[in-house]
């Protein structure tokens, strides 16, 4: 395989950015990817932070589920233990299903909390 720019010249690695094959005098390392030289090393880089940025959006997501998972938890045990206290009918129909209804939604947001965590 030849460079892109010097066709006699053999290609030594190829441009992540825009795919062209690169002789050493045209190939640069940006974050350890081939990028062309003064060509995509910028582009690279724009790509590389705004992959940055959303590994952030990601945690940032990751703690949001997990504090909501915390809040639904406590919400559901408190409706709980009031639904067992006061052992009306409004008890068990009513607060100890909602209980338990806060206690599944904690289980899922806890789900999506972790599934967001291993993303990133
Ligand atoms: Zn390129
Ligand atoms: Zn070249």
């Amino acid at each position: 395989m030849k460079c892109f720019n010097h066709h006699t010249n053999d290609a030594v690695g190829i441009c992540v950015i825009c795919g062209r094959s690169l002789c050493s005098d045209c190939v640069a390392e940006v974050n350890h990817s081939v990028v062309c030289r003064n060509r995509c090393e910028e582009c690279k880089l724009q790509i590389d932070r705004s992959n940055l940025s959303n590994l952030t959006v990601m945690n940032r997501f990751a703690s949001v589920y997990g504090i909501t998972a915390l809040i639904y938890l406590l919400i559901g045990m408190v409706l709980l233990i009031a639904g067992f206290t006061f052992r009306s009918i409004m008890g068990i129909f009513i607060i100890i299903p909602l209980g338990i209804i806060f206690l599944i939604s904690s289980i899922l947001q806890y789900a999506a909390a972790k599934k967001f965590a291993n993303n990133g």
